[in-house]
């Protein structure tokens, strides 16, 4: 094996263009394994040739298509029969002082999964809806290799230990099997994991995220790296009340770590039926700074940006959640308006963000990512055909200057609350398609049922927010005055 390389060598470019393909030729298929990291701005592009017989700028039909967009900076390396002939190998020129080194990958079986007997010839792997298969496994071979992918062993180092019992089993039997487990979803890659760059601390507190991420993830991502983009991810609320508060507390403990908080209440003691950040001792203080020292308390690692506002247009939203990932709306008032003024500022500055409310007896949420979902206004030029009466019917409400008051109960405030959360985890990570993705989720709090109450498109041509419209349907001359208050466009 080592004499078909003898001419060969290795050549490593490091670049930071955002995105570089790497040619994955598969004749170095078997002996290279490629593990990708998004974590990191570093890219390393790694190209093999022999001068003869390679010519990575005409790669085989298979290395077309494995080509790989990425960022990257872990490439775990197999070289011929040695695992040891590419040394550990430390890139000190990355950015972020990251580190990052070649590592060769060690499969893991994930432990969130059991595996056990059907019957003696059949083996099932995993419990849960969606992540089970049954597989035979007649001479047992699979439950031994299974046993072998413990996080601590190389692909050779499993072989090695099952060729006493199984002369026959290649390398590259075991190496496929891996994928193909991979494939199925029941193997992580432990040298990639434990190159994480997250701090010990971190692994700790969010060990269960990470395994709960691990359920998602595969050979190329490590569930540490979700905790990570976690964890790089700012995220702005607005409103501290019994929304804000809950979803607060909700993306700490997924570990979003660089929140900003805007409101302008102060905590009074009828909030605290429901509002669970805040105590006794609170009643009087603002908002922000209240759930400011209750995160402090709870998780020092996380950046708290407070700002003590009212809202009074777009123009104040965009000066409020400029550089956030994510805009977290958790206010209702003023009615009607202050939606508009979110969303306006959220298309303008390009900013995802989620918006939920209750109405009695029902918690709604929906989430508008700008240029790719309809936005706030496209819903509303879509209602306004569909609905007889949409306008007129808002107007009327509008009119009878009716403020609801506050009734609910905590658990309803929390289930609605974590959804938008969990909604939030999977728009941030992308693990799993996100629901209210342009969508009006309704979910009722005495059924404990969920329903899509209006799916809406994008409207390029005729949305004055997200799209080219003039702004002259009935819809945008509600409150116009308000609406449009010192708006910058
Ligand atoms: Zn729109």
């Amino acid at each position: 094996m080592k004499a078909g390389f003898k001419n060969g060598k290795i050549q490593l470019f490091f670049s930071l263009a955002p995105s570089i393909k790497i040619p994955f030729i598969d004749f170095f298929e078997k002996f290279i394994d490629f593990s990708y990291s998004s974590k990191y701005n570093l890219i390393v592009s790694i190209f093999l040739h022999r001068e003869e017989e390679l010519n990575y700028e005409n790669p085989s039909e298979k290395g077309r298509e494995r080509s790989h967009n990425c960022s990257s900076s872990l490439i775990t390396m197999h070289w011929g029969d040695s695992t040891r002939a590419i040394p550990f190998f430390h890139l000190t020129q990355a950015p972020l002082s990251r580190r990052c080194f070649y590592m060769v990958r060690r499969p893991l079986f994930k432990p969130v999964h059991p595996v056990y007997e059907v019957t003696e010839q059949t083996i099932r792997m995993g419990d849960a809806p969606g992540y089970s298969v049954e597989l035979d496994d007649e001479n047992k071979a699979i439950r031994k290799m299974v046993k072998l992918m413990d996080g601590t062993r190389t692909i050779e180092d499993i072989h090695s230990a099952l060729l006493g019992e199984y002369p026959e089993l290649t390398r590259e039997e075991i190496a496929e099997a891996v994928e193909d487990l991979g494939g199925l979803g029941f193997i992580m890659d432990q040298a990639a994991e434990e190159a994480s760059g997250l701090t010990l601390a971190q692994k700790e507190r969010y060990k269960a995220n990470i395994r709960f991420f691990s359920l998602f993830t595969n050979l190329e991502q490590s569930p540490s790296d979700v905790q990570e983009q976690l964890s790089g991810k700012k995220v702005t609320i607005l409103g501290m009340g019994a929304f804000g508060s809950t979803v607060l507390a909700n993306l700490v403990g997924v570990g979003i770590e660089q929140i900003k908080l805007v409101d302008f209440d102060r905590v009074e003691l009828n909030n605290l039926n429901r509002q669970m950040l805040f105590n006794e001792g609170d009643i009087g203080r603002l908002k922000v700074e209240a759930a400011r020292d209750f995160i402090a308390r709870l998780h020092s690692g996380v950046a708290i940006d407070t700002e003590t506002m009212q809202i009074g247009s777009s123009a104040d939203v965009e000066q409020v959640i400029a550089g956030s990932d994510l805009v977290v709306l958790a206010a209702d008032q003023p009615f009607f308006v202050l939606p508009r003024w979110v969303n306006r500022a959220c298309v303008n500055l390009g900013i995802p963000y989620i918006a939920g409310g209750f109405n009695l007896i029902e918690g709604q949420f929906f989430l508008v990512d700008p240029g790719k979902t309809g936005c706030l206004d496209c819903m509303h030029l879509h209602r306004s055909e569909q609905v007889e009466d949409y306008v007129r019917l808002i107007e009327n409400l509008l009119n009878t200057e009716f403020r609801p008051p506050t009734a609910t109960i905590a658990p309803n405030t929390m289930m609605i609350t974590a959804m938008m959360a969990s909604d939030a985890v999977r728009f941030l990570t992308g693990i799993a398609p996100v629901q209210s993705a342009g969508k009006l989720l309704l979910f009722d709090f005495n059924t404990l049922e969920k329903k899509v109450f209006v799916e809406w498109e994008r409207n390029e041509q005729a949305c004055p927010t997200c799209g080219k419209g003039n702004g002259e349907e009935p819809i945008f001359q509600v409150r116009a005055n308000e609406v449009y208050v010192n708006a910058r466009h």
